[in-house]
């Protein structure tokens, strides 16, 4: 069993229409040989995994041998501007899935990929991944 310590949220930071086959296409590109996240939440609600949990992806370098990833599709605005558009259904299906991984996983913390820097360090804001407070927003679960 790998040690979980820290559950990822990230977005894809992109269209919001990307297909499972573009992100793996992305990876592949970027000369990986695992996908960047575990798991990725559709617009429609659907929980794509993507990576058997005793694996380990490319989500935030440095921190992955520990980590479980989590990323919904989009997080950019028509302009290319990080913006939180998580669909409803995006939202629940990640909430749905922390309650199952914290079962499994219950001493992980769960935070955004820029929360790794601290909240209060200006460093955070440079990398706007997952474009909202994850740290804040599942800190109960
Ligand atoms: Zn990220």
């Amino acid at each position: 069993m790998r040690n979980i310590k820290r559950i990822f949220i990230h977005c894809t930071a992109s269209s919001r229409k990307t297909s499972i086959e573009q992100l793996l296409a992305e990876f592949k590109s970027r000369g990986w040989h695992a996908p960047g996240y575990h798991y990725v939440a559709m617009p429609d609600g659907r929980m794509v995994k993507l990576l058997d949990e005793e694996k380990v992806s490319n989500g935030v370098r440095g921190y992955n041998q520990s980590a479980i990833n989590i990323a919904y599709v989009g997080g950019i605005d028509a302009k290319g501007s990080p913006t939180d558009n998580r669909t409803i259904e995006q939202k629940a299906a990640i909430v749905h899935l922390l309650i199952e991984l914290r079962s499994r996983y219950p001493n992980a913390l769960i935070m955004g990929h820029r929360d790794i820097w601290g909240a209060n360090n200006p460093k955070a804001w440079q990398k706007a991944c997952p474009c909202f407070n994850a740290t804040r927003e599942y800190g109960a679960i």
